[in-house]
């Protein structure tokens, strides 16, 4: 009789068991956070359900002394690419050294530093959130996508533009060796990527039937007052500069990696790679302001 009772009990209890189980699936299917939408997070390591597609996309954001609006851009991609079921990594290339500011040569960087992990690369200005949902940032079969068309850009309108956001695969990046390393200060370098895709007869494709036109496709937060370019042309800079560059590109970018770091702003999780990048002042004597220069020689 006792005995009875222990198996009869010891049903009801897996029973119960197996209505609560039942129950936890059946809410997280229901549950967008974990299900359909969004990859789940655990530990910081992000699990994507298979409707994600097997591309991984590197967002290479080249950066300095941008930290406010990182705070913005960060959750707002992750968000913006969760919703398109963009499987990403984004990565912060921050360049700490004295010479000045160089955007093509942190990408390249970039690519080389994220290559393992991803298939494919935006490079991406962090001051240039897309905010048309139709904006689309999958993988670039056709050639290079250049989401930050002149047609949809604020700013720039002119035709040969390849600036702001464009997504290649890793094969045409490396078939065009990257961007040139001279191009230190603001300009051109993006000008010059031009001519190295077309030489290298890629088809450049843009959005189509984007109805939000140069006002409300993008937000370009920039304070032009706080954030000024650096539009300075030093020694032979502005001659040197003009022309496609036959010399340089990914295969001579001198750089070190200082650090690696894990960041999360909010839910957003990236790597911020902290890089000195290496002037060869034989080729580009301007990759210094003459402050810095002089400043060093006093030393
Ligand atoms: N950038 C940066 N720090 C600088 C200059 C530029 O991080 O001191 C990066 C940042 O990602 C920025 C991009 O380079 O969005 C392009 O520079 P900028 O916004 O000055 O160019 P614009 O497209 O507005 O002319
Ligand atoms: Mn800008």
């Amino acid at each position: 009789m006792v005995r009875l009772r222990h198996i009869v009990g010891g049903l009801l209890l897996c029973l119960a068991c197996t209505i609560a189980v039942s129950i936890f699936f059946a809410f997280s299917l229901l549950n967008p956070t974990q299900s359909c939408l969004f990859p789940s997070v655990t530990k910081g390591k992000i699990r994507y359900n298979s409707d994600w597609g097997s591309h991984q996309l590197a967002l290479i954001v080249p950066f300095r002394d941008r930290f406010e609006e990182l705070l913005v851009f960060a959750p707002y991609m992750q968000n913006f690419l969760n919703e398109q079921k963009i499987k990403h990594k984004i990565f912060i290339i921050n360049q700490v050294d004295q010479h000045r500011f160089n955007r093509a040569s942190l990408i390249n960087v970039g690519h080389l530093q994220s290559r393992e992990e991803c298939d494919y690369l935006a490079m991406h200005d962090i001051d240039l959130l897309p905010l048309n949902p139709a904006l689309n940032y999958s993988y670039p079969e056709g050639g290079p996508f250049h989401i930050a068309s002149p047609d949809l850009h604020p700013r720039y309108h002119y035709r040969t533009f390849v600036g702001g956001i464009l997504l290649l695969t890793r094969e045409d990046f490396e078939l065009v060796n990257g961007l040139s390393n001279k191009y230190w200060g603001w300009g051109l370098e993006d000008d010059e990527l031009y001519a190295r895709m077309k030489k290298a007869k890629l088809n450049i494709s843009r959005p189509k039937d984007i109805n939000t036109g140069q006002k409300n496709t993008f937000k370009h937060i920039h304070d032009t007052k706080k954030r000024k370019r650096d539009t300075a042309r030093l020694y032979n800079q502005r001659e040197a500069t003009r022309w496609r560059d036959h010399q340089t590109g990914l295969n001579t970018v001198q750089y070190r990696v200082v650090s690696k770091h894990k960041l999360m702003i909010d839910e957003a999780s990236m790597t911020v790679i902290n890089v000195e990048l290496i002037c060869n002042y034989t080729v580009t004597p301007w990759c210094d302001h003459k402050s810095v220069k002089s400043s060093k020689h006093r030393r």
